[in-house]
């Protein structure tokens, strides 16, 4: 078979877009153009240098595993920056840069293999037993306090943070358990408070760890009969981070042994520092004896911030990245999109993608139509298969009944409300759906979503059923 650049990268694609948000591959790799392919180096063309910084930033491990398990372990990846000069100059301007040379490089030309640099992320679970060794904290230093902007939202948490930084393990605030809904600044205020540790006392031993590797690594311990070195292992840790333990739920045996760890660290006077997407009396198939640990400290609530602290993220994130943008544009993204940072981030961050890609001004309408389109996005992708499948559970039948040409009535009214579902949650014009529900003309789907809005008025039983779809497909 010919192996071309575009086959190569089309294979890298399928690989990432399993492996990524949708509105994350949409933004960050369709833009991108597969330009050439010599020996074991493909190069694509992005849009801009801040298209590749943030490739580089945010990707480079999923680029590396996708461009070798294409071109082999040698696999050299080269960008090619190509943006239209916006003042009058026909002349494109092209830069060339080679992989994960950010800062080192800019006028030469070297590549640099992707092999060399970004290492995969080293295992803290270090061979036990070997005491000195040393302990890779595992932090991210892009998430530090002075990144993490104050506002009433987080007030608590952070100068808690601040106060276990300054004193680990010599406070009150032990454990110090910081909750709050997702895209709050958890993960980031966790790392933040280890990396100010690491900064004023540099000979503890810090770790942070999500309680789906801690759980994971103490699977592997027990099939490979060392629990006890795991134990051991966590007990000798002076600052113990673990972040979302509501991942603990049900699970026994990870529980019981991180009952012993938290013991053994609390009574050595160690700080151990949690973070749960729910407050403890909320957490569910969790021991009792180790909820009533975690509330032992202070259990802090991250909430989602308010307008002003809104901005103040997006001013400080844009001006971390260089890039200006109008007030006017910052506050609007700030007004519609409230519930978490994340979003805010993403959105703010399409922004400057879409107008670099697409070179167009930022400008208030752009800034509506991403936010808009992320709102949506983000909310829900519902697809009309999943829809179809909801509805068929829902009602104990399988999709084929549904499809059926049957005319009984329950078969019918299923069929019904997969198509206004699929009307009301999908872009798909009436055509579409009819085709993919049954083979039906636009006629019928039209016919269903008018026969679900009458019914939904009339008929008690009936309405229920569309209220308990539409809970289960706004999930
Ligand atoms: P969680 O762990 O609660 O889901 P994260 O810590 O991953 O949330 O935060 C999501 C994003 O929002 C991160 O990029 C983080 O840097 C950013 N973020 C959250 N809170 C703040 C804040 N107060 N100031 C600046 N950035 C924040
Ligand atoms: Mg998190």
């Amino acid at each position: 078979m010919d192996v071309t650049a575009q086959s190569v990268w089309n294979n890298c694609l399928s690989f990432i877009k399993d492996n990524i948000q949708p509105q994350a591959y949409k933004t960050w790799f369709e833009p991108i153009l597969a330009v050439k392919l010599s020996d074991n180096a493909l190069s694509i063309q992005v849009p801009s240098k801040f298209f590749y910084e943030w490739l580089e930033e945010h990707y480079v491990k999923i680029l590396k595993v996708a461009l070798t398990k294409e071109l082999g372990e040698h696999a050299k990846l080269v960008y090619i920056i190509k943006m239209e000069n916006t003042y009058g100059n026909k002349q494109p301007f092209t830069e060339k840069i080679p992989s994960t040379n950010r800062g080192a490089v800019k006028s030469q030309d070297v590549d640099i293999p992707l092999k060399n640099k970004n290492p995969e992320l080293k295992n803290p679970f270090v061979i036990p037993g070997i005491r000195n060794v040393k302990i890779e904290s595992q932090l991210n230093p892009n998430y530090n306090f002075e990144n993490f902007l104050e506002g009433d939202s987080n007030r608590l948490a952070r100068n808690a943070g601040i106060a276990v930084a300054n004193k680990p393990g010599g406070t009150s605030f032990n454990p110090l358990l910081i909750f709050g809904g997702v895209g709050l600044g958890k993960t980031h205020l966790a790392h933040a408070i280890g990396i100010d540790i690491k900064e004023k006392y540099p000979e503890k031993t810090v770790l942070y760890i999500s309680a789906e590797k801690f759980t994971q690594q103490y699977i592997d311990s027990v099939k490979k009969n060392n629990r006890n070195d795991f134990i051991h292992f966590y007990q000798i840790i002076d600052v113990l981070i673990i972040d979302d333990v509501q991942f603990l739920s049900g699970k026994s045996g990870t529980q019981d042994v991180f009952f012993h760890i938290f013991n053994h660290l609390h009574q050595n006077g160690k700080q151990v520092i949690l973070t749960s997407d729910k407050a403890p009396v909320d957490m569910q198939d969790i021991e009792q004896r180790l909820l009533s640990r975690f509330k032992w400290g202070l259990s802090a609530e991250l909430q989602s911030p308010d307008f002003e602290t809104r901005v103040s993220i997006l001013k400080n994130k844009l001006y971390r990245d260089g890039v200006e943008m109008h007030d006017d544009i910052i506050e609007y993204v700030a007004k519609h999109i409230k519930t978490n940072v994340r979003e805010l981030e993403g959105a703010i961050i399409s922004l400057i993608a879409q107008s670099s890609f697409n070179k167009k001004e930022i400008t208030v309408n752009l800034a509506k139509d991403v936010v808009e389109k992320f709102v949506k996005n983000t909310k829900r992708e519902v697809s009309i298969d999943y829809i179809q499948k909801v509805v068929s559970d829902y009602f104990q039948m399988d999709v084929n009944t549904l499809q059926s040409k049957t005319r009984k009535r329950h078969i019918v009214q299923a069929r019904q409300l997969a198509m206004f579902f699929a009307k009301k949650f999908t872009k798909a014009s009436l055509a579409s759906i009819g085709s993919q529900i049954g083979k039906r003309d636009h006629a019928t789907v039209l016919h269903a979503c008018k026969t679900v809005d009458n019914l939904s008025s009339t008929d008690k039983q009936f309405r229920k059923y569309v209220e308990d779809l539409s809970k289960k497909l706004s999930i």
